[in-house]
């Protein structure tokens, strides 16, 4: 509601004043690169981990060392991740569930609008949820991989997790490709593990390119994702942030708007959309 003391400057003059900023920059951006977190999928049912009710700030962070666990004992940490999501699947209430059944939202799809537009050349995501690419978004780099994929630590070979069945008698599963046997994981990367190559050369690339960076629903406090918008910046690039909640990059943000993705985005992309069309 707006401060009745001054009509049109409390909370939602304020807002409505960084979301004008924010579409003037974003419309004569010309390569706009977007780096999202887990606020953007917060709407569409799934937790985040830090901010407000997230999973960790409501139950304290797990240890930071899963892939040295995983590297210890591939065929033991095999045997728990299938017992634990047996367990996931029969548990409404579980994260697992919550990713499984979660459809696209609003965020999502006004990211889809601008690289139909023209604006957005590229989305840096840090989800492994799928949902800008179910969404119809084609650019993207997910940089901690993608829950429904797996992955060979040899040879980097990935397949869709309902094409690789795994044998509960002959753990840890290994690639299929001839040649290699290499152990097979999840495709999300886990703390600890280095991100594969191509998908860092490719954000970094992205980012140099960005005259814009759009920063949605991340903490910002997981590197090397939040350094794109940093490397983008320093080459003269503006940033715009939609969160919430101020995070490390607010200070270098040109503007940043504070709410939920999924009521932001599609009011921004509306206007942006008007903006080109009458060629401002
Ligand atoms: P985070 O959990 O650390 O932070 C979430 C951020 O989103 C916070 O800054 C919060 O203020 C903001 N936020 C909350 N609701 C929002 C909304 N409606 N709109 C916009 N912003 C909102 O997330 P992170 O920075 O992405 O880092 C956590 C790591 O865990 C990442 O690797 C992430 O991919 C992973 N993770 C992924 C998922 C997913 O795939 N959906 C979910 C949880 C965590």
């Amino acid at each position: 509601m707006d401060d009745p003391a001054s009509p049109g400057q409390g909370r939602d003059g304020e807002l409505a004043a960084t979301i004008d900023r924010a579409v003037e920059i974003l419309a004569r951006a010309q390569y706009a690169v977007v780096l999202t977190g887990a606020g953007v999928s917060k709407e569409s049912g799934i937790p985040t981990f830090r901010g407000e009710g997230g999973l960790w700030t409501v139950n304290g962070e797990p240890p930071m060392n899963g892939f040295q666990l995983f590297l210890e004992d591939t065929a033991g940490w095999w045997r728990q991740r299938l017992e634990r999501r047996r367990a996931e699947e029969g548990d409404p209430a579980s994260f697992a569930r919550a990713v499984d059944e979660a459809r696209p939202n609003a965020a999502h799809e006004a990211l889809a609008e601008l690289e139909r537009l023209g604006v957005v050349k590229h989305v840096i995501t840090q989800n492994v949820d799928d949902l800008h690419r179910r969404a119809g978004q084609h650019a993207i780099t997910e940089i901690h991989g993608n829950r429904h994929w797996m992955r060979c630590l040899d040879c980097g070979a990935r397949w869709p997790a309902s094409e690789f069945p795994v044998d509960e008698n002959r753990l840890p599963p290994r690639c299929a490709r001839p040649g290699c046997a290499g152990v097979v994981k999840d495709d999300t990367v886990m703390f600890g593990e280095p991100i594969p190559d191509e998908a860092l050369a490719r954000c970094d690339a992205e980012s140099r390119l960005a005259d814009c960076f759009l920063i949605v629903g991340t903490s910002a406090v997981v590197m090397p994702a939040a350094g794109f918008p940093l490397l983008a910046w320093q080459r003269g690039a503006a940033l715009v942030e939609i969160n919430p909640e101020p995070t490390p990059l607010t200070g270098y943000a040109e503007v940043s708007c504070r709410g939920a993705a999924g009521a932001i985005l599609p009011e921004l992309v509306s206007a942006v959309r008007t903006r080109r069309s009458a060629g401002a």
